[in-house]
């Protein structure tokens, strides 16, 4: 099958945005509105999935950042815990959206109320609906919930997450019209047939409030150097990933697009997070599109660019996509512990699943990754 994620293609639809010529030195935090929340909202936001230090997270806010990211389920609850207790008493000058995985309406606002306890306030600005990738994952209790929880001034605005199949998803909540702002994958790796740039800018043109994650297509540049998770030959793998710049060229890239309200990224120590400050209004480069386009080469064969077309592809019945999503934290994030955790959320028959009893694989991905091996690694490092 042939690769659509090329090279060529890449560079094609980056070079067809405007780009400045030379990237300018940060000044300061830039702001957005968040669609019709209203909201003024850092086009920077602190993504809550990785553990950050806690004087991390105090310095982003030092520095202008004033969405920070959460969910019930990071960190089993410590998280939203951590959140909570650091901005207690800064409540009105940050903005916090938290998230739940629940199915059902009663599920949901009792996950309300311990997100409310633990992040020590009486309301939640955006509460999203975790992770739905296809309109069978929301449904009239959630929304009902949501509804409910606005008119109890325990929530400001709804929202809703997802990480697969934007082109089904997005469009399906702009219609049906219940939903403030959404929460959504978007990065460079993502090939053009997917039509982020198109579904985002409609939905923003609805009022819908756009906030992007994975920018950083799993943080493949920022993983230990020579970390023996990815290759037996470390140093070889530390000659490719030296792209200083890359990260930062992956978040401009996102913010270059102003359908995009702001962007939600993991920070672990204080040199990505000034890394990702002084980036946030910096324009996007020739010099960064080259680099982008150096780490999609690295990246093709192991990052999943969430498309959502292997979905039930696998005769074992594997979530793939987000299976390679978890296998990222670990080996694109550099985040072991997280992977494990979300890896047990799996259901056991899905944990009991080895590909290496597979003579072949069933899953061909049109984007070039290689599902197979990268199950097997997710399988030995995590089962
Ligand atoms: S593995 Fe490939 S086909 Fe499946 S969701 Fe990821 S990019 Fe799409
Ligand atoms: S090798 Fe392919 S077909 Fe077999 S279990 Fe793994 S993903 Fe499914």
């Amino acid at each position: 099958m042939p690769n659509r994620s090329s090279r060529r293609a890449f560079l094609a639809s980056g070079l067809a945005l405007p780009v400045a010529a030379s990237a300018a030195p940060a000044q300061s935090m830039t702001f957005g509105v968040l669609g019709k929340t209203g909201l003024k909202v850092s086009r920077l936001g602190i993504g809550g999935n990785v553990a950050s230090d806690p004087s991390v997270l105090l310095l982003a806010y030092d520095l202008g950042v004033n969405l920070f990211d959460t969910a019930r389920s990071y960190n089993s609850g410590n998280s939203e815990r951590v959140l909570g207790s650091l901005f207690k008493d800064k409540r009105k000058n940050v903005l916090f959206q938290t998230k739940t995985t629940a199915r059902t309406k009663d599920e949901a606002l009792r996950d309300l109320e311990t997100s409310l306890r633990d992040l020590a306030t009486d309301y939640i600005d955006i509460w999203h609906l975790h992770g739905r990738n296809t309109p069978a994952e929301v449904n009239d209790g959630l929304f009902e919930a949501q509804r409910l929880a606005r008119q109890q001034g325990k929530i400001r605005f709804a929202g809703v997450s997802m990480h697969f199949t934007m082109k089904d998803m997005i469009p399906y909540l702009v219609k049906l019209g219940q939903t403030d702002v959404i929460l959504t994958s978007y990065n460079f790796s993502m090939p053009p047939e997917m039509e982020m740039e198109k579904h985002i800018a409609a939905a923003r043109a609805a009022g819908l409030g756009i906030v992007a994650m994975k920018t950083m297509a799993g943080g493949f540049a920022r993983i230990q150097r020579g970390d023996r998770l990815y290759t037996d030959n470390p140093q070889a793998l530390t000659a490719r990933l030296k792209q200083p710049g890359a990260m930062a060229a992956a978040l401009k890239w996102a913010l270059r697009n102003k359908s995009v309200d702001t962007a939600i990224v993991a920070v672990t120590d204080r040199e990505q997070l000034e890394e990702n400050v002084a980036a946030t209004p910096a324009p996007l480069t020739d010099a960064d599109l080259g680099l982008l386009a150096a780490q999609l080469d690295f990246i093709r064969p192991l990052y999943c660019r969430m498309c959502g077309e292997c979905t039930g592809r696998c005769p074992q019945g594997l979530p793939v996509g987000d299976m390679l999503r978890i296998l990222s934290y670990a080996d694109g994030y550099g985040s072991l512990p997280l992977a494990r955790e979300r890896f047990r959320e799996l259901p056991e028959r899905v944990r009991q699943v080895r590909c290496a009893d597979c003579a072949s694989c069933a899953v061909a991905c049109p984007h070039g990754v290689r599902v197979a091996s990268r199950l097997r690694k997710a399988q030995q490092l995590l089962g």
